[in-house]
């Protein structure tokens, strides 16, 4: 008898630690709004002024993994210091949304198959811009979701200055570890993004059991 129990404890006890290492704190989808202090949020999908036309997201809200968050938070700071900051147009989004968007736009290149998946699914990619401290947008090279060439980081035919906060933007990323798509001046992958698996947590799920 004790020995049977004894036995019970240790499969309780396994179970508990399969649980807990598929749920691992770097894991957890973290609120970028609430974690960097005077990030602003232009979270175009939870409007119609996107590309598709349609509000896809439910809530304007914003969420990475942790150790992106984290050091999307550095990028904050060392901008802050700069003069300017941050606004996100996009962040974690659910495969749901991804399925919409494909059939709306089916071109790989700006719109990830959802049979792969996008980065953003994976909650390790963000789209964003360069702010002035009192919040004005600075000149980029297009609006957001500009499927054309001058959206393309190689793309020179600018302004000094566009190239300038393009290349600041890019170079401040990079230095925490965001790394930027060559087609979309905006948007950036988090350092080994493929390791997180893809979600399709719905926004009003994130942060019950996820
Ligand atoms: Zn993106």
């Amino acid at each position: 008898m004790v020995k049977c129990q004894r036995n019970a404890l240790l499969v309780a006890a396994l179970l508990l630690c399969i649980v807990c290492a598929s749920c691992k704190d770097e894991d957890t989808l973290v609120n970028v709004e609430k974690l960097i202090p005077g990030i602003v949020l232009d979270i175009r999908y939870a409007t119609t002024n996107n590309f598709t036309g349609k509000q896809l997201y439910p809530v304007a809200k914003c969420y990475l993994r942790k150790p992106a968050a984290e050091n999307l938070k550095l990028v904050q700071e060392d901008l802050h210091g700069m003069g300017y900051a941050l606004k996100v147009f996009d962040a974690y989004r659910p495969l749901s949304v991804q399925k919409k968007m494909w059939e709306v736009y089916p071109h790989e290149g700006f719109v990830a198959n959802p049979a792969k998946g996008s980065r953003h699914n994976r909650g390790a990619a963000v789209d964003l811009t360069l702010i002035t401290l009192d919040g004005k947008e600075v000149p980029m090279p297009t609006g957001y979701d500009d499927f054309t060439e001058k959206a393309h980081r190689r793309y020179m035919d600018l302004p000094e200055n566009v190239i300038k906060n393009r290349k600041l933007l890019s170079d401040v990323m990079r230095k925490h570890g965001f790394h930027g798509l060559p087609t979309e001046w905006w948007h950036f992958d988090f350092q080994n993004s493929e390791k997180y698996e893809i979600l399709d947590i719905d926004y009003s799920a994130i942060g019950k059991g996820h």
